[in-house]
């Protein structure tokens, strides 16, 4: 049977990684951006040059024409989804007390509605009742959604501790359409992502304070989703795998 992934914000960071992860592992990938159409092409000229196929769609995860657009696309161009990296996401800087129902509205909208309508459409494709033959889906949560993040972005660390609730919901509630739900729990991982926030400068200071003695790279988290996805885990479901050097 053919593998075909879709990676929700494969043109940067821990997302490009799961995508050059699965080309290697014989899936045909989709790179899914919401606007950086560059980065995306970079990324499927990278898996096309180590003799994979890969294709790039724009699609805004928080909108639910985008998502059911992007998934109708993936058929016809790469065929029906077997495996979703639920990976797209965004961070934000605040304090509860500056927050509004705006702000709020916006990170919930990509981090969690986001993650539901594309695990949506990848069921509605993987399900045996639906005529699929089952697949695997990994969401990408965070540490902060155990610990409630740093004294700062507790919406933030409430939106992946509402993905850590759906990946163990979820896994429950499809099991038996031969689908495995696992999430990932990265600690602070070296992307684009912490850039508004002292990017580099954050990441050298927080890095040695990490047990292991260093902030994450992207590839640290994009071979352990390729692997919770592939048959080495075919026992593995509901499982939250942090991955965090010990934080
Ligand atoms: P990143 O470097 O900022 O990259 C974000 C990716 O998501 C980009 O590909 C971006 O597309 C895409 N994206 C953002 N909003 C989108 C939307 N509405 N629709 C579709 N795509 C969207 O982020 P990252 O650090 O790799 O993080 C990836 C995931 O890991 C996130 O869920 C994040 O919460 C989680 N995580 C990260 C860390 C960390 O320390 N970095 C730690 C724990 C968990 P464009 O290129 O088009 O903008």
């Amino acid at each position: 049977m053919e593998k075909v992934i879709v990676v929700t914000g494969g043109s940067r960071g821990i997302g490009a990684s799961i995508a050059k992860h699965a080309g290697r592992a014989g899936y045909k990938v989709c790179v899914n951006y919401r606007n950086r159409a560059d980065k995306a092409e970079e990324i499927v000229a990278a898996i096309e040059a180590e003799g994979g196929e890969a294709k790039a769609f724009q699609a805004d995860v928080s909108r639910e024409e985008d998502v059911a657009r992007l998934f109708a696309d993936v058929d016809s161009a790469l065929g029906p989804v077997t495996a979703l990296a639920n990976n797209a996401g965004i961070m934000a800087v605040d304090f509860v007390e500056d927050m509004t129902a705006e702000i709020l509205n916006h990170l919930w909208a990509i981090n969690i509605t986001g993650s539901f309508l594309c695990a949506r459409e990848a069921i509605r494709r993987m399900a045996r009742k639906h005529g699929g033959s089952g697949g695997v889906i990994v969401n990408l949560s965070s540490i902060a959604g155990k610990k409630g993040g740093r004294g700062q972005r507790v919406h933030y660390a409430a939106s992946k501790g509402a993905i850590n609730t759906m990946t163990i919901g979820l896994a429950a509630e499809v099991a038996g359409e031969g689908i495995r739900v696992n999430a990932v729990l990265p600690g602070l991982v070296d992307t684009d992502m912490h850039e508004p926030w002292g990017g580099k400068k954050r990441i050298d200071t927080i890095g040695p304070t990490i047990p292991l003695g260093r902030a994450g790279v992207p590839d640290d988290v994009g071979a352990a989703v390729i692997w919770l996805m592939s048959d080495e885990a075919s026992f593995i479901t509901g499982a939250l795998l942090e991955i965090g050097g010990g934080s």
